[in-house]
């Protein structure tokens, strides 16, 4: 019998059951760990795949502060790579902004997600941190309560039951905190009409920044991931499936859209993974119901166009611990009860940068309505607005790191 196994045959508690162990609940539950707070992390996935799951790689400076706060940045310290220039390609021309010399002069670093994860899960366990893995929450019950519980899975399917005082709900969009919402909590929600193919490449970047190309045929996207590897996104059609399109037809089309033939060929290599990607956005309110606490991805997606969301996961995750330590060592429940305000203030200005971005990166979907070459000449205007004025520059930089 395997330890999981184990303890789902039984009915266990904690003060602090965390769903998911993604950047929000691995974060959770190392500072709760560090507070002395007795809590379990239970993850519906295998520890591998949660180890090996390529997603963001774009850490603002306020994440890296909270990281390093609390011990836990040495592998993105060691290995993350400084990164403080984007550049912006259309048909027309190009333009470089220094972001590290602009707004506050924060700069990002690049260190892929699944590294981070993996990081914070081995110093959670090497603190003596409980996790179970393969433990699927079906859902939150007794919310309004004073004793919440998790219904859980194993992989064999086999039932189990968690008892705690709080839940932190950190299992991203399609989790079951989410799907334990009382009826009538608001989800505002919006689908941008662009779908992005997520690709990674085993090619090293080819340029030493991040390549913004906003182009007649679509968005292109050029992110460095590690020296060996690069994230690239293109544009395409709502309904294409992830292997549509050739290895041989993506670089044709990230060449042309990157320009390749005015700015320097692309490193090629094979594409490892690829993911299709609608770009839509939401967020729910509010973000507390009783002892269920909605942390991340589950709180609110936002759309990859601005690299925010696992910086506000990490964030959220901060703010959470101090109300929950907060209210278990210190009878305070102060914290929390401003939780959902706190951090729906940082996820709104979040939201409306990235919905600039999507503005700024792509023309207006088919069957947008209105005129398409108003929308055009906007985002042209846009465009030379950032180009040309510094107080605009300023803005970008600001938020484009900051929060
Ligand atoms: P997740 O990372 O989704 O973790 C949730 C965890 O919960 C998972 O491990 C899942 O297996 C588990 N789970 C789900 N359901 C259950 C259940 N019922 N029971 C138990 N466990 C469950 N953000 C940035 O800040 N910068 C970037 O550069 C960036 N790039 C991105 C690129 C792509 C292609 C994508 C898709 C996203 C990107 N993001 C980026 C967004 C970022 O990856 C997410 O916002 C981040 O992963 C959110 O962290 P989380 O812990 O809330 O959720």
């Amino acid at each position: 019998m395997t330890a999981s196994q184990k303890a789902l045959r039984a009915q266990d508690s904690a003060d602090v059951v965390i769903l998911g162990a993604g950047p929000a609940g691995l974060v959770l539950g190392n500072l709760l760990l560090s507070a002395g707070i007795d809590c379990v992390i239970l993850e519906r996935a295998a520890r591998e795949h949660v180890q090996t799951r390529a997603r963001a790689g774009y850490l603002a400076e306020h994440t890296v502060r909270i990281l390093e706060r609390h011990g836990l940045a040495e592998g993105l310290r060691r290995q993350g790579q400084e990164h403080r220039v984007c550049e912006f390609r259309t048909v027309h021309e190009s333009f470089r902004l220094d972001y590290g010399l602009l707004g506050r002069g924060e700069q990002h670093t690049v260190y892929p997600q699944h590294e981070l994860v993996t990081d914070l899960l081995a110093r959670y366990l090497t603190g003596g941190g409980r996790i179970l893995f393969e433990a699927e929450a079906l859902a939150v019950l007794d919310a309004d309560g004073p004793r919440p519980s998790v219904d859980v899975r194993d992989a064999d399917g086999r039932p189990g039951r968690w008892r705690a005082r709080y839940v932190a709900g950190c299992d991203g969009r399609h989790g079951a905190a989410r799907r334990s919402l009382p009826e009538g909590t608001i989800r505002h929600h919006r689908d941008h009409g662009v779908t992005w193919l997520g690709l990674l490449a085993e090619a090293p970047p080819s340029l030493d920044a991040v390549g913004y190309a906003i182009h007649p045929r679509g968005f292109a996207g050029h992110m460095a991931r590690s020296p060996e590897v690069t994230r690239y996104y293109l544009q395409v059609a709502r309904g294409t499936a992830a292997d549509d399109w050739s290895e041989d037809r993506i670089w044709e089309e990230l060449a042309l859209r990157l320009r390749a033939a005015d700015h320097g060929p692309l490193t090629r290599g094979p594409i490892s993974q690829r993911a299709v990607v609608d770009l839509e956005s939401d967020v729910l309110e509010p973000l507390r119901h009783g002892s269920l606490f909605l942390v991340g991805d589950a709180a609110s997606l936002i759309s990859p166009s601005a690299a925010k969301g696992a910086n506000l996961a990490v964030l959220e995750a901060e703010i959470l611990a101090h109300a929950l330590t907060a209210a278990l060592r210190h009878s305070d429940p102060a914290p929390l009860d401003r939780y959902s305000e706190r951090c729906l203030a940082y996820i709104w200005r979040a939201q409306e940068f990235s919905h600039w971005m999507i503005r700024l990166l792509h023309a207006d979907p088919e069957g947008a309505g209105g005129d398409s070459m108003f929308a055009d000449r906007l985002r042209h205007s846009r465009i030379e607005t950032l180009r040309t004025s510094r107080t605009q520059q300023d803005w970008f930089a600001e938020n484009y790191v900051g929060l």
